[in-house]
């Protein structure tokens, strides 16, 4: 059986981690354990270690395991989203709580605490957690929770996880980071002082752009336990399918991320030198604002890259228009290359003079670098640029 020790690399914990071949079969991959309820020995007298799906499925408890692995973490739960992972983070507070949120998150986080949250008594301070003297003024007397991202969407902004939770410490307030854009082979919160990490695995995790996923990884026992019952309650649960799913992905996680930030990388330094290109944002360009932190908190920099445009947004419409291997779609970190316009889809709901203040012009564009040959990538770019 395979353990989640620490002294075993990355790829290691995520073909292994939290699997082991199945002990009445010896099939190698975990089974799809696909089953709403287990029988038992006498009324209340369980076989193993399950009674209903619900509460907790094998399948599911091999993926919880691995991700807690990859995270460095003690415990996993998953969820049937990354917004459903995000609101069960949420229903740890109470009416008159407070959290500081970073200014430049998910478009669906910030409806959830805004539109959701706030009218069950729980106040939501924006922040530019880039600005550590201004989060620390932030902070009220009822803050119980930060809610950091980063790299920030679209704009790729890098928070100091460390720095934010140094502030936190002895405040009573929990730290948050949703890790979705950097995935647990570049960056492991819990490990700069984060309580709780938060995933999409719709994204990089489950990276084939086929399910819809959630995941929250703690280390605190008593957290894990509260997590825990509010699954259970809500039931915001995923599939079994889809846990199987994400058992798939992870093995092949640290080579899809090797890939994606390579491409990347090339593709950044390609557009920089382009003429039709005012400016590039990639945090492993020393050009970044925040890339010395970029470099100190995370091992490589990502498959996204932001890009400005020279000219208007018909400019811009026409790059989306003539692409042919980026696909024009929301969404990311899948192996194909995605390419989207913020202002007009992903961010529309965000409010025009909070876009300015945010960066998010209509002339910027941002890519997912898929795992495709990079010299396709950039020949699509460049035809759609000409
Ligand atoms: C997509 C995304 C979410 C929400 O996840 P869903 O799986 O779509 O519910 C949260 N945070 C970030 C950074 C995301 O990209």
């Amino acid at each position: 059986m395979s353990t989640s020790s620490h002294s075993q690399g990355f790829g290691t914990k995520a073909i292994h981690a939290g699997q082991r071949p199945d002990p009445s079969t010896g099939a190698i991959m975990t089974p799809i354990y696909q089953t709403s309820t287990f029988v038992q020995q006498s009324p209340g007298k369980i076989i193993g270690e399950y009674d209903y799906s619900r509460a907790a499925n094998p399948t599911r408890t091999a993926i919880e395991a691995n991700l807690a692995a990859l995270e460095g973490g003690k415990h996993g739960l998953c969820y049937s989203s990354g917004v459903a992972a995000t609101g069960a983070v949420l229903h740890t507070l109470s009416a008159g709580d407070n959290v500081l949120l970073c200014d430049d998150v998910y478009g669906g986080t910030n409806r959830l605490f805004h539109r959701i949250f706030a009218q069950l008594g729980i106040e939501t301070t924006l922040v530019d957690m880039t600005d550590l003297d201004a989060t620390r003024a932030a902070f009220r007397d009822n803050t119980k929770l930060l809610w950091i991202e980063t790299p920030t969407n679209p704009t790729l902004k890098i928070i100091d996880i460390a720095a934010v939770c140094e502030l936190a410490k002895g405040t009573g307030a929990r730290v948050a980071v949703d890790n979705t854009f950097a995935t647990p082979f570049l960056q492991n919160p819990l490990s700069l002082g984060a309580d709780i990490v938060c995933h999409s695995t719709t994204k990089y995790i489950g990276g084939h752009s086929d399910a819809i996923g959630g995941a929250l990884i703690v280390n605190d026992d008593e957290l894990h336990q509260q997590l825990k019952f509010i699954q259970l309650s809500e039931g915001a649960v995923p599939g079994i399918f889809e846990c199987f799913l994400l058992l798939r992905s992870t093995k092949t996680l640290h080579v899809r991320m090797e890939r994606h930030c390579a491409n990347a990388r090339r593709v950044a330094e390609h557009l920089i030198e382009h003429p039709a290109v005012e400016r590039v944002v990639y945090p492993g360009l020393e050009s970044h604002p925040q890339h010395a932190i970029a470099k100190k908190q995370m091992r490589d920099f990502g498959g996204m890259v932001t890009i400005y445009l020279k000219g208007d947004i018909e400019r811009a419409r026409t790059m989306l228009e003539r692409v042919h291997l980026f696909g024009l779609a929301e969404s990311l970190g899948g192996v194909e290359s995605l390419i989207e316009h913020p202002a007009i889809m992903t961010h529309a709901s965000v409010p025009p003079e909070q876009r300015a203040k945010l960066g998010i012009s209509d002339s910027l564009v941002r890519l997912s670098v898929g795992i495709e040959n990079v010299d396709d990538l950039i020949a699509d770019l460049d035809q759609a640029l000409a």
